[in-house]
């Protein structure tokens, strides 16, 4: 018999193989234990064989890699620690100094930064272009072009990407094509099934749908190309906590159901706000006169659960919405089961100039909506009772 110190360490047992558990387990465990040590050597070294340390692969968080990845239709899938651990481990894996990459104009806050300074610390070149022109794109294409980056849904504007025709355009010029799918989700849209090599997820967001965690998901066409961000996804420590995947998997189970009702709810609102006295204009794509209304019935199952909206009084009468709003939270972050509201010029987008809010089509009065999952005639009349002058 062994001695009560080490008795306490060994407590744990596998369970009896007679049944089995129906939720993922959550294996919190930063290692794993080997009988074989030419086993141990081969999992360091292999995303497939077999797990070693968490930072390589972990049961769970490969659970949630999977599911992903089946979801957007791909071949393997990579989780990361955040939205922005996944984009970094991507571009950072695939870009080198001296290549030039192409982007859309309008970009999640966090990605154009990081692409300003991609181009000023790692020497690589990046052309803004339209997401509705591939003619644009097409005439911007270097020999040292290396990779497109398209969002589905544009922040805060719901500009929708023309996919069929950009995706074709970067494959035409031998383009890796990197999607950032966050805002559709793939119940909504899925971007490789029009050519995209790459998807991108904050987690944070719908796929997680709570807001309970930070997590991030890049999902891969080919397996090659998996294999390649993975080995340097390993070595930068993008890793993502397996209570984090544990998180956004149970998230999954109903991202299908919340989907429908963000959706919902953002269009009861925006047709509400559409026919307001104080508000000059809303974007949501499932409105007739929205710019990618037609292409967002193409290519999207759904309108998105986001919108914006422009208030007359611009500064002071967004500022006054925002203070006066019940049910809905102001906050930063979209995709959870709370209404949020946000202020895209003095927060998101605050690092640009005049001329800049302008270009990502956003004003002083301009406010972001991520429709939540309350009941609509209360997000109805907390709107309607904020925009009183
Ligand atoms: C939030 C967000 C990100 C960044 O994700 P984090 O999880 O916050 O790191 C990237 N892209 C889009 C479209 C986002 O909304």
């Amino acid at each position: 018999m062994t001695r009560p110190q080490t008795r306490a360490v060994q407590a744990w047992a596998p369970p009896p193989p007679a049944s089995r558990p129906l939720a993922v387990p959550l294996y919190q465990t930063s290692t794993f234990a080997f009988e074989d040590p030419d086993a141990c050597a081969e999992g360091l070294h292999h995303p497939d064989r077999g797990y070693t340390y968490s930072r390589h692969s972990n049961p769970t968080t490969r659970a949630l890699e999977t599911t992903v990845a089946d979801l957007e239709g791909g071949a393997a899938a990579l989780a990361a620690g955040s939205g922005m651990g996944a984009i970094n481990a991507v571009l950072l894996a695939l870009l080198s100094p001296g290549d030039h990459l192409i982007a859309q104009r309008r970009l999640y806050g966090g990605t154009g930064s990081v692409l300003t300074r991609l181009a000023e610390r790692f020497g690589i070149a990046v052309t803004r272009v339209s997401c509705a022109d591939p003619g644009e794109l097409t005439a911007a294409v270097r020999p040292e072009t290396k990779l497109l980056y398209l969002e589905t849904i544009a922040n805060p504007t719901t500009e929708v990407a023309d996919l069929p025709r950009l995706l074709a355009a970067g494959r035409a010029a031998g383009l890796t094509c990197v999607v950032d799918n966050t805002f559709a989700t793939p119940i909504l849209c899925r971007p490789i099934e029009h050519g995209a090599d790459v998807v991108v997820h904050s987690a944070t967001k719908y796929l997680g749908g709570h807001d309970d965690v930070v997590a991030g998901l890049a999902v891969f066409g080919d397996r090659e190309l998996y294999r390649r961000v993975w080995r340097f996804a390993v070595d930068l420590g993008t890793v993502v906590d397996p209570f984090a995947s544990w998180l956004v998997l149970r998230g999954l189970k109903t991202l299908a159901l919340r989907v429908e009702r963000h959706c919902e709810n953002a269009g009861r609102l925006a047709r509400m706000l559409a026919g307001h006295p104080q508000v000059t204009r809303v974007l949501w794509p499932g409105l007739p006169g929205h710019p990618s209304h037609d292409l967002a019935g193409r290519i999207l199952d759904g309108y998105g659960g986001i919108l914006s909206f422009d208030l007359a009084e611009g500064l002071p009468g967004a500022r006054r919405f925002l203070t006066r709003l019940r049910c809905a939270e102001l906050a930063t972050s979209l995709g959870g089961p709370r209404t949020l509201v946000l202020h895209p010029a003095t927060t998101s987008h605050r690092e640009l100039d005049g001329a800049g809010l302008l270009a990502a089509g956003i004003g002083q009065g301009t406010v972001r909506v991520s429709a939540g999952l309350e009941h609509h005639e209360d997000l109805l009349s907390d709107f309607t009772q904020a925009l009183k002058a």
